[in-house]
């Protein structure tokens, strides 16, 4: 109790005492901090520059990195809070290790022995093969490095995925398929470059918001989106497309089959630089604006409008976020994606290019880094000469290089499911909030002999089934780079200790790889992230994924530049790919692909007669472990909604506030808020996916894309009942 201030003498002057700061001005006392630490966000991919305020030892403020060149002294309200992750109550903080159906604290000695025993015992009993491996983008990529040998050569198993594969795998295999190589060919620029930027299923003001500052500046384009929902970034549009859901590929071909009609194409690009041309223009021709209109929704004089302007204009942008990914047919429709841009020559120039955004701040960095659905450095696991050179680089022998790609994300919770895989080792990522259809996974992971859980937060509902949690350090507290969505390598810097005794995660893989008997082996004389940069930099050398010109002193001096950037070269970087139409491929060709549209595969019927779409908010960040912390985004936006057109809503009786239950063949979300809003169409609802106490993901559908093994997160068929009436 405060004695004073119960007896009136203390007015709390030194908690609201306030001073001059010379960034700030005049400010709380409390917030000004020793010194400034630059780093990147650790959210999004965007990658904003940001600087940590340090007081005492202890992260007290965020702000803009002003020097940085793709935020310019902006940041959205996940940055400009994200000093409260550091320190907030859920943080976990010591190894823990499960005893009589209880986890209990134990030295990180005894952790670590018990994981090397039991995932060796595990592997001795039923092959190598039973050990998985769930990994995740908010690694800095000299960790994902080093987890990928770990896991490949030091416990000799390919199954290793991460969660990026619930958020842009889609694009991954778009990319390979059409232009032999991952790699997004644009940059921020363009979409201040460009006369048309068309976004597809991307809802950047909520997901990304400081690309919108490049929208903006922007003055002369014609900005079309693409959604089935009057999103805020709908909101922004010259032309909005409420096409119907999951319609987005029938309209991408009835654009080309315009384009090729009307001849808006640029011929010498298809002819020196496409394979696949004939076949395409034969396989569009059922793709006629009659149809493409019955299909999308859209008037047929929409569709002619978007496509003469994309055609026609001197360079168009297309960018995409999860719209397009999370669906049956996603890869397919980047494909799509990819014809347009390839048709018209909007590729590899100033503002064209056809651009997926990504998810989380370093998905960039797993997808260069590899091992899961590739190897390192965009390499393939079935070319025989990758495989040798990655050996020779190395030095291990050929054979411990997998020659196929090991189970995806799914289908490693599949093979929980049926108790191939017997432990497992899940780092930085909370499924049992952000896993589509919840029972299965539940199912797979109670069948689990032995569950690690690696997370800077405890409890979650991830950690909470770990029969070992491992406490791990987060962003601000430790050092390594992470590649945003345009290619660019951003320094990560630690300004405070880990909490308790949590680690890095790269002082975790090195510390098992000492229990396994291999570190010296994998990590020659590796002691810092560093190390594993510089190793990073030889795989990555004369590969499309270049790092060898970038190192942790060029960072430093010249600021964050975009990969390809070969060694000697000067430090700019490179702003696109393919400038001289070259791709990846045997022939240096791209390829046209014939993509053909299928109707999302849950259609809504009597019983579930919605589609239910899923999506996020600004406030918060994936599965909320974060940012429910965080008190401001908390207040702003403190429980879900379900969002409903006030047409549905009178025929149900219902109102605004009303509390309601989402049901689906698979589960139901009890209690969720109802908003009535035009926002969604009607027969149409929406949901953010962020909330564990009402997580949408009981109800969603474990249907995968079958190439990119992707979730159809955004459609289903729900229904909506008043809570408490049929529960
Ligand atoms: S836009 Fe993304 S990277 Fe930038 S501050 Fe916000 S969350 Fe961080």
């Amino acid at each position: 109790m405060n004695w004073k201030r119960t007896l009136g003498v203390d007015n709390l002057s030194e908690e609201y005492r306030f001073a001059w700061d010379e960034s700030t001005g005049f400010t709380s006392a409390k917030k000004i901090p020793d010194h400034w630490v630059p780093t990147t966000c650790g959210y999004c991919s965007v990658g904003c520059g940001i600087e940590i305020g340090v007081k005492d030892g202890h992260a007290i403020a965020s702000r803009p990195f002003a020097a940085h060149p793709v935020n310019r002294g902006k940041l959205c309200p996940k940055g400009l809070s994200e000093h409260y992750t550091l320190e907030s109550e859920n943080r976990a903080q010591y190894p823990l290790l499960r005893h009589r159906g209880k986890l209990k604290r134990v030295s990180w000695d005894e952790a670590l022995s018990v994981m090397a025993v039991r995932f060796r015992t595990t592997q001795k009993a039923y092959g190598p093969e039973a050990l998985g491996v769930l990994s995740t983008g908010q690694l800095v990529t000299e960790e994902f490095y080093t987890l990928g040998k770990l896991v490949q050569l030091g416990f000799g198993t390919n199954n290793y995925d991460g969660n990026t594969t619930l958020c842009m795998a889609s694009a991954v295999s778009g990319y390979k398929i059409s232009f032999g190589s991952d790699g997004p060919p644009g940059a921020y620029e363009d979409m201040e470059i460009a006369d048309v930027v068309l976004l597809i299923g991307a809802n950047l003001a909520d997901n990304h918001p400081i690309l919108c500052q490049h929208l903006e500046a922007n003055h002369h384009k014609t900005l079309i989106v693409a959604d089935p929902r009057v999103s805020k970034t709908a909101m922004m549009a010259d032309i909005h497309l409420p096409l119907k859901p999951r319609s987005d590929l029938a309209l991408l071909n009835g654009i080309a089959h315009i384009l090729i009609r009307y001849n808006l194409i640029d011929r010498e690009y298809v002819e020196k630089h496409t394979v696949g041309f004939a076949e395409l223009e034969r396989f569009l021709d059922a793709y006629t604006p009659e149809r493409v209109a019955e299909l999308t929704g859209l008037r047929q004089e929409t569709i002619f409008k978007t496509a003469l302007l994309y055609g026609r204009a001197k360079a168009g942008f297309i960018g995409w976020t999860m719209g397009v990914n999370h669906s049956t047919i996603g890869a397919a429709t980047v494909n799509a994606i990819c014809n347009l841009a390839l048709l018209t020559g909007h590729i590899g120039r100033a503002g064209a290019s056809p651009f997926s955004i990504t998810g989380q701040c370093n998905a960039m960095g797993t997808r260069e880094a590899g091992f899961a659905s590739s190897l390192p450095g965009y390499r393939k696991f079935d070319n025989a000469q990758d495989r040798a050179d990655l050996a020779a680089i190395w030095g291990v022998d050929e054979s411990r290089i997998p020659v196929k790609r090991g189970l995806a994300y799914p289908d490693i919770v599949e093979a929980t499911v049926a108790k191939k895989i017997r432990a497992l080792w899940i780092i930085a990522t909370n499924p049992l909030v952000s896993y589509p259809n919840q029972d299965v996974l539940r199912h797979g992971l109670c069948n689990l002999d032995f569950l690690v859980v690696q997370d800077g937060y405890h409890p979650t509902p991830t950690t909470e089934l770990a029969d070992l949690v491992l406490p791990a350090a987060i962003w601000g507290e430790k050092e390594g780079t992470y590649t945003n969505s345009e290619r660019r390598v951003s320094k990560v810097n630690q300004a405070v200790a880990p909490r308790g005794e949590a680690r890095s995660d790269f002082d975790i893989f090195l510390a098992l790889a000492e229990k396994l008997r291999c570190r010296e082996e994998l990590y020659p004389g590796w002691t810092t992230v560093e190390d594993a940069f510089n190793e990073w930099r030889r795989v990555s050398q004369g590969r499309l994924c270049d790092y060898s010109g970038i190192s942790y002193a060029l960072l430093a001096e010249h600021g964050a530049v975009q990969w390809p950037l070969t060694e000697g070269a000067t430090p700019k970087g490179t702003s696109r790919l393919y400038a001289d139409g070259q791709f990846q491929t045997p022939d240096g060709r791209a390829k046209l692909v014939c993509t053909d549209w299928a109707p999302f595969p849950e259609q809504p019927t009597a019983p579930y007669p919605f589609v239910l779409n899923t999506g996020r908010t600004v406030e918060h960040w994936h599965t909320r472990t974060k940012t429910r912390e965080v008190p401001i985004l908390e207040r702003l936006s403190p429980r879900a909604w379900l969002e409903m057109n006030p047409r549905d809503a009178k025929k149900l009786g219902l109102r605004s506030h009303d509390s309601v239950d989402v049901v689906s063949r698979r589960g139901r979300v009890r209690e969720v808020e109802l908003r009535l809003t035009e926002i969604t169409a009607p027969g149409q609802v929406f949901m953010p996916f962020h909330f564990a106490e009402t997580n949408v993901n009981e109800v969603t559908q474990d249907a995968f894309d079958p190439i990119s093994r992707e979730p159809n997160y955004k459609q289903c068929a729900v229904r909506v009942e008043r809570s408490g009436v049929n529960a």
